[in-house]
């Protein structure tokens, strides 16, 4: 894939060329439905303050975002496939900056060189962002993406992402929707800095000890006083409002997580929900534990997910 032939010609990849992959539609919610729901009225303010090219050791090359918002402190990122995906943040001007403290921050089209000196314009690629005159980026469909993209929303675990953990599949999960994203060429990974469904590292390991003595993921919570999902979509709203992905194809299993991330006032429109089936269910690849067959059941029956096939479960 390379990177900027988005940019240039409109990706001409469809879901049909990605094998298994099935998509499926969203159910409809009443405006007096998602007025109910408990989502806040006003999504948090999010500012992209930097961006840069990553090369992956996977092939496709990413772009990171990192946020900064009014709600916490914490630094969330949208990893970002397609260079033609832009935040409006980001690209807005500020005031008394040069080219280069744009090209220093992100804010550039097309690819940087040594030697380039305009940030809204490569003259190798041919490429040149217009601004309004209160200096906000306009999308121009010839350098801005604006088609219905694929998301993931992931919460950060650092056991599954970092220490190899087989207790959760949340490494497998970002893997995978990394991989069809790299496919695809355009995509949009959500990194929510909120470990352990919400109740940070500490409090998860306090509860895997739990879980170790018979609980289950949901009970385990429960016991250390916390909600069996704290977790908040409402800054992946924004951000995905920020990067102007409006009609997304949501990558999850949970139904709760669609609403959640369309927002109050269904800001971001889900399109189609792209099941996430677990690799060792249809390979002999992915994870295979015993915490990881009860992970994935708790998720079925206590928590709603959507996957259809029933688990094999040793000693329950
Ligand atoms: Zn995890």
């Amino acid at each position: 894939m390379t990177l900027l032939s988005p940019a240039v010609t409109p990706s001409m990849i469809s879901m049909e060329n990605l094998g298994d992959i099935k998509s499926e539609s969203i159910p409809h919610l009443s405006a007096d439905q998602r007025s109910k729901l408990p989502l806040p009225d006003i999504l948090p303010v999010v500012k992209c303050i930097a961006r840069a090219r990553i090369p992956t050791t996977q092939g496709p090359e990413i772009f990171l975002h990192l946020y900064e918002n009014n709600i916490d402190q914490k630094e969330h990122l949208a990893i970002v496939f397609g260079e033609d995906i832009r935040s409006k943040t980001l690209f807005r001007f500020r005031e008394d900056e040069t080219q280069q403290d744009r090209m220093t921050r992100g804010a550039y089209v097309g690819k940087l060189y040594p030697g380039r000196n305009t940030a809204d314009k490569d003259d190798r690629l041919k490429l040149e962002l217009k601004f309004d005159n209160k200096g906000e980026l306009i999308r121009d469909p010839s350098t801005t993406y604006s088609k219905p993209t694929m998301v993931r929303i992931h919460s950060e675990c650092y056991t599954g992402e970092t220490a190899w953990s087989a207790r959760c599949d949340c490494g497998e999960q970002f893997d995978e929707a990394g991989r069809i994203m790299g496919q695809l060429g355009h995509g949009c990974i959500v990194y929510l800095r909120q470990e352990g469904r919400g109740i940070g590292l500490g409090e998860k390991l306090k509860a895997y000890n739990l879980q170790d003595l018979g609980a289950d993921t949901v009970q385990a919570n429960l016991m250390l006083r916390h909600p069996a999902d704290g977790r908040s979509f409402s800054l992946a709203t924004a951000i995905l409002e920020d990067l102007g992905l409006l009609e997304i194809q949501l990558m999850t299993n949970n139904p709760d997580k669609i609403a959640a991330v369309e927002g109050k006032n269904q800001t971001i429109k889900v399109i189609e929900r792209i099941p996430m089936i677990p690799l060792a269910w249809k390979s002999d690849d992915g994870i295979k534990s015993k915490e990881i067959e009860g992970y994935l059941s708790t998720k079925i029956e206590r928590m709603g997910h959507l996957l259809e096939k029933p688990l094999q479960i040793s000693g329950r």
